[in-house]
């Protein structure tokens, strides 16, 4: 038994060996990709609530890594942010993410995913501002979405970041809300315009009616801060008739559309224009 135990340790660390050397290879790989152009942004619809019309979309990043083919954002972003790539990765996706809006008319909006390690750095609210003036975009067309981690650090220089932003017209969505470090303190500081109910929430409402509870909580908080509410993860008719019917304004999900390349995307635009 005893060997036994010890061949379990053996292969463990064999194992635990191989996720290392993995990961450290991934980490190289991820410093050239930027320069290498491996990344590419897609968008995922929106749609409001009452009609099912296209509001806008989210950009999400994509890494086509040559030998691996897609490596999933959950995988590389958090290698990203431990090895200091984040701020690099997330101005690259500020400055794509509104080149597309800049191609795309009033009143569609983009949405991009901001890491809590560019939420440190002081200079964001600049970087945003230069990219919307190089592309000639109102501030208002775009909206950051930062998740409750970013108050893990310090709150109060996160706050004068997330200020400074919405000085500058762009909107504040918190999303994956209710899912992490509570953050209810911080909504009354009037720096988010929009909650996402994450979609864990949406896809088990139908099953658990305690979600249904928790997403009517999260409608009257939002109410009552005069933020709007977007469910994500609604896959099905029903997941839709339900947020609609809780109050949600904006619907995200693959019911409406799955991330899309850009030009699907803006056959899907132009599609809007002609109706
Ligand atoms: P997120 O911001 O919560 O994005 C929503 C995720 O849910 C996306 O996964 C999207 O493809 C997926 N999704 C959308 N609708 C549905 C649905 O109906 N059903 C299901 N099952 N999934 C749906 P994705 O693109 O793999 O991104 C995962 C996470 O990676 C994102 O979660 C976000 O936290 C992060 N991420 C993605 N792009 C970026 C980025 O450009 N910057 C940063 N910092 N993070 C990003
Ligand atoms: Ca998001
Ligand atoms: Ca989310
Ligand atoms: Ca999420």
């Amino acid at each position: 038994a005893k060997d036994a135990g010890r061949g379990v340790a053996k292969y463990f660390s064999a194992e635990l060996q191989n996720e290392q050397d993995d990961r450290i290879r991934l980490e190289t790989d991820l410093r050239n990709a930027i320069a290498a152009k491996q990344f590419h942004l897609v968008f995922q619809p929106l749609v409001s609530a009452k009609n099912q019309k296209l509001i806008g979309f989210e950009a999400l990043i994509r890494w086509n890594h040559p030998q691996r083919g897609l490596v999933p954002p959950p995988v590389f972003i958090p290698i990203a942010e431990e090895c200091g790539l984040m701020m690099q990765l997330g101005e690259w996706v500020i400055e794509e993410a509104i080149r597309a809006t800049a191609s795309w008319p009033e009143p569609i909006t983009v949405a991009l995913n901001i890491s809590p390690k560019q939420i440190v750095l002081p200079s964001l609210p600049n970087m945003v501002s230069q990219a919307l003036a190089r592309h000639k975009v109102a501030g208002n067309r775009i909206e950051l979405e930062v998740t409750e981690g970013v108050f893990l650090g310090d709150g109060s220089q996160t706050l004068d970041v997330l200020k400074r932003l919405r000085a500058l017209g762009v909107g504040i969505a918190l999303d994956d809300f209710g899912t992490g470090y509570s953050s209810i303190g911080y909504l009354n500081k009037a720096v988010f315009h929009k909650l996402k109910i994450d979609g864990s929430f949406v896809r088990e409402a139908g099953s658990r009616p305690e979600n249904i509870a928790i997403i009517q909580s999260i409608v009257q908080l939002a109410r009552s801060f005069r933020m709007t509410v977007t469910a994500e993860g609604v896959e099905t008719a029903e997941d839709f008739e339900r947020m609609r019917d809780l109050g949600c304004d904006t619907i995200q999900g693959y019911l409406f559309g799955r991330p899309l390349s850009y030009e699907r995307a803006n056959q899907m635009v132009l599609g809007l224009s002609a109706q």
